[in-house]
């Protein structure tokens, strides 16, 4: 039943569940009964916050721990202690500031079935995503640390003016990384292990709805050699806490995956504080679009098509919202596609068996659900996933209706809900500037067997990520560098080569030797 293809991680480990489910069954269901804590942490020592339950997206019944999220005050308190250790973390070297990425990532290999628990119970993932969780969070350690001592150490530039100058980075102070409920590990270690080898130290701003996944990521930091005093962690409410935290002169640099509304009024914030200017790094929401031509082979569209909108029960900001299929061979590809979707398994995620999980909470089913209502009312269904009966969490079926365009999708629906267009041959062209004219920018797929089609789209489109024959979900750290343009982010990409570097400040040094 599992979406993704097999997959191995940086090491050459095969993180995939079916060959691995033998070995990880045991230790996994060992961990389904515990209950974990958050709370805020400051130089290493918890404190007493404001106590929230957290329950199961697939369960909401069961509680899986408590929460305590932190106040105003803890936030300002956190700020100081991270400016007074900046100096002595940015002195350290890189290379002992890379090892312990590297430390880290071995032990969350080590814990990768108590991490997996924590994705399923959660934040609802499934276990193939609960795998591709541990292993993205492993090879962004691993990457990160590789590129801090690649990039980072002292640059000798030769040139005609005859004195020696060196360009070096060093950190630029305090970073707010601020990350999302959809990667609660990838996300959440990708943007703090970045800011921290690079020379920062960092205030952690787990999502709301995952403040337990961060708290013991942030033990295993502690772990793998991480000095308490560089690293704070703030569970809690994003718009209170942000509203402190983005106002505050000490307040180096923020680095947010989110929605692009929130990206929007950080920026406001940031730059109606005093002091000096702060970097914003974004990435943001997405618009995401498929175009299918006729040379394209039905049943590898609709496998991409499937796996690239509901994957992960569709909340990925790179997943495919509207599938543009030539009107040629759209009859087909529909047909395909219902019968695909009828297969789907949508169930409590802890289970081998289910493809499809929840949605991460009530709010986010109420938002889906009014907006399939919407479509339904207007007699748009092609197909509907089978929901189970007897389920208690915030599921949401998996949907496909047909529709005009792109342009009546008002907003991003963050679920398992597809959009099929038909578009005929001479209107590519239409197709692409549409798609563009969206504002967003961050995946697009295509489907052609015809190379010619492919590059005209490539270079038509403003987009981040272009994937050709394949699904357009699941970048590879290192080789499928993420993050979009326009309302979809600021760059640089996640995973890539100058990631690092926007966290850093470029200093040069020249001598007249
Ligand atoms: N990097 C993920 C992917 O390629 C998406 C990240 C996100 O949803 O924020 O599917």
């Amino acid at each position: 039943p599992w979406l993704y293809p097999e997959r191995k991680n940086s090491t050459g480990v095969n993180m995939n569940v079916q060959s691995q489910w033998n070995e990880l069954s045991a230790v996994y269901s060992s961990f389904l009964g515990r209950q974990w804590q958050a709370a805020p942490v400051i130089g290493g020592r918890h404190l007493e916050g404001t106590a929230h339950d957290v329950r199961c997206p697939y369960a909401r019944s069961r509680v899986v721990g408590r929460a305590q999220f932190a106040s105003a005050e803890q936030a300002r308190q956190a700020l100081g202690a991270l400016e007074a250790a900046w100096p002595l973390w940015n002195a350290t070297a890189v290379d002992t500031r890379a090892g312990i990425l590297e430390r880290l990532g071995d032990l969350l290999e080590q814990h990768r079935a108590e991490l997996m628990a924590l994705c399923t119970l959660e934040a609802g993932k499934s276990l193939q995503d609960g795998i591709d969780e541990v292993r993205e969070a492993v090879d962004f350690c691993r990457y990160y640390a590789h590129q801090a001592r690649l990039k980072l150490g002292r640059e000798v530039l030769v040139g005609p003016t005859g004195e020696r100058n060196e360009l070096f980075h060093e950190g630029r102070g305090v970073f707010v990384c601020i990350s999302p409920w959809n990667f609660p590990l990838a996300i959440y270690l990708g943007q703090i292990t970045a800011a921290l080898v690079a020379g920062n130290t960092v205030l952690a701003k787990p999502a709301e709805q995952t403040g337990l996944i961060a708290a013991r990521a942030l033990e295993l930091m502690f772990e793998a050699g991480l000095p308490p005093d560089v690293i704070a962690l703030l569970p809690g409410e994003g718009a209170e806490l942000g509203r402190v935290l983005c106002r505050d002169r000490r307040v180096a640099g923020v680095c947010l995956t989110g929605s692009t509304d929130t990206a929007r009024l950080i920026n406001l914030q940031l730059a109606e504080r005093e002091g000096a200017i702060p970097v914003l790094i974004a990435e943001t929401g997405g618009q995401n679009a498929m175009i299918v031509d006729s040379t394209a082979l039905p049943e590898q569209v609709v496998k991409d098509a499937l796996s690239s909108a509901f994957t992960s029960t569709g909340q990925r900001c790179s997943a495919l919202r509207v599938l543009y299929v030539q009107r040629d061979v759209a009859g087909r590809v529909i047909e395909l596609l219902k019968g695909a979707m009828a297969e789907l398994k949508i169930g409590p995620t802890h289970l081998r068996e289910s493809d499809i999980g929840p949605v991460i909470d009530e709010e986010a089913q109420r938002e889906l659900l009014s907006h399939i209502e919407r479509l339904k009312a207007q007699g748009r269904l092609i197909a509907e996933a089978r929901l189970p009966e007897g389920l208690d969490g915030t599921f949401v079926a998996p949907v496909a209706f047909e529709i005009g365009g792109i342009h009546e999708l008002e907003k991003e629906h963050f679920g398992p809900v597809l959009h099929v267009v038909r578009y005929d041959a001479a209107d590519l062209e239409k197709v692409v500037d549409a798609i563009n004219a969206t504002g967003f920018g961050l995946t697009l797929g295509v489907h052609s067997r015809n190379e010619e089609t492919a590059r005209r789209i490539e270079a038509r489109a403003r987009v981040g990520n272009l994937y050709v024959n394949r699904n357009q979900i699941g970048a590879v750290v290192g080789v499928q560098p993420f993050g979009g343009c326009g309302l979809s982010g600021t760059g640089p990409k996640a995973g890539g080569p100058g990631y690092l570097l926007r966290f850093a400040n470029e200093r040069t040094t020249s001598v007249n030797t």
